[in-house]
């Protein structure tokens, strides 16, 4: 894709963020990726920016990993333009048949997150997607799923990075974000 094609993609996803302050709780400042889904060329422009990254510098991926909630809103778009799978990372309680999981804390919460324990093949080249990196405590809990399952975890993406944060540090691969705050 051309340099101007991909600014263009970039400032048509940036326009389509809501920032809400103090949201869920006080001191938080809520990246609100709704108005993405709402607007079908806000929502391409994040697939064909994804693509392009896998395409490029993860060409053997064999699965798409969208995290609990709002991975799920991308990952499936992205996995099907890329001819592969998805598979899911839910909250704990929510995946029926045998599961494996992990215990993490969130910039806001504590959380476990599930995997079913045969969504994955050892040796399997992985994505994890979700729409947003804040602590990292998400995609790192993750990878820890998928390493216990032994799939290879080539890195993550995500539409929005909190640099403050730092979360990207944390984390065992590399990430890919569209945009930074
Ligand atoms: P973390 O584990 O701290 O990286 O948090 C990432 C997860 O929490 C993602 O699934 C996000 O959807 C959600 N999240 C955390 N902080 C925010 C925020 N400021 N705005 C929107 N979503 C957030």
């Amino acid at each position: 894709m051309a340099d101007s094609s991909r600014t263009q993609k970039l400032d048509l996803v940036f326009q389509h963020i809501r920032h809400f302050p103090d949201f869920p709780v006080k001191g938080i400042v809520f990246k609100d990726i709704c108005p993405i889904l709402k607007e079908p060329k806000a929502l391409t422009a994040v697939i064909d920016l994804f693509e392009e990254h896998v395409r490029k510098n993860h060409p053997h991926t064999e699965l798409i990993v969208g995290l609990d909630a709002r991975g799920f809103l991308f990952g499936p778009l992205l996995a099907q333009r890329l001819g592969i799978g998805f598979i899911l990372v839910r909250k704990k309680g929510k995946l029926p048949g045998p599961t494996l999981s992990v215990a993490y804390t969130l910039e806001y919460a504590t959380a476990e997150v599930e995997i079913q324990a045969d969504a994955v093949q050892a040796g399997q080249n992985v994505l994890v997607i979700d729409d947003l990196l804040a602590t990292g405590g998400t995609l790192h809990a993750a990878c820890e799923l998928l390493k216990k399952q032994k799939a290879q975890v080539l890195g993550c993406l995500v539409v929005v990075e909190l640099k403050d944060l730092g979360g990207a540090e944390k984390l065992p691969v590399p990430v890919f974000s569209l945009l930074q705050f």
